[in-house]
């Protein structure tokens, strides 16, 4: 508990300065947060470890956070959860996305977990306070996409599959 609660200081201090991209620019930390609580208390998971790789998820790819910061503060099995869920920024955003559909068969399965959530909160983010000037054709795209990246993951946890399905139920319609 005391590591998950450090985790999450760290992770809010982090992405202290950025927000969302919904038009209210809410807090960056809430996502990081609903992750770990749709893993807790939606799918039950009481991994530590994935749990705290939630957290952190996006601190390496999105703040100046180093892997071997993360590797000291909180060890190996985050530090790799973490860098299986990191996009590489050099890529263009097209081959980023492309390499997410192609990797998420072989990931850890806490990158599994980590990853399924993290499309859930953001299926959810889109219907519910969308990034600002999205067109209803980019929303669809977006879901199209996450859905090709979670069918690589099937079989990892069945009932967050089933809340990532009823996620993608609320798929905007043209
Ligand atoms: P993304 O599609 O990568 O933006 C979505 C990401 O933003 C999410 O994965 C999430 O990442 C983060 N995010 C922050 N706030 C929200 C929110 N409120 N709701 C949901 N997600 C949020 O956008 P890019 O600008 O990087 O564009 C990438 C792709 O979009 C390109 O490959 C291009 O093909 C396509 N595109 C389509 C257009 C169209 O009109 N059809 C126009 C322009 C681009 P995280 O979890 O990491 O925070
Ligand atoms: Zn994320």
């Amino acid at each position: 508990m005391n590591k998950l609660i450090r985790a999450t200081a760290f992770a809010a201090d982090k992405h202290r300065n950025q927000r969302r991209k919904d038009a209210d620019a809410s807090p960056y930390i809430n996502h990081p947060v609903a992750l770990a609580d749709v893993l807790a208390n939606e799918g039950n998971v009481d991994d530590e470890t994935v749990l705290i790789a939630a957290i952190l998820h996006d601190t390496v790819e999105d703040t100046d956070t180093s892997m071997e910061e993360l590797l000291v503060q909180f060890g190996q099995q985050v530090a790799d959860i973490v860098a299986e869920v990191t996009d590489d920024k050099t890529l263009p955003k097209a081959e980023r996305k492309r390499l997410q559909v192609e990797h998420a068969p072989h990931i850890s399965r806490g990158a599994k977990l980590v990853k399924l959530a993290d499309k859930i909160c953001n299926l959810r983010d889109i219907a519910a306070c969308p990034p600002a000037n999205w067109s209803v054709e980019r929303k669809r795209e977006y879901f199209a996409w996450a859905k090709a990246v979670v069918d690589g993951l099937r079989g990892v946890h069945p009932v967050l599959e089933a809340v990532f399905e009823k996620a993608y139920e609320a798929e905007p319609s043209a």
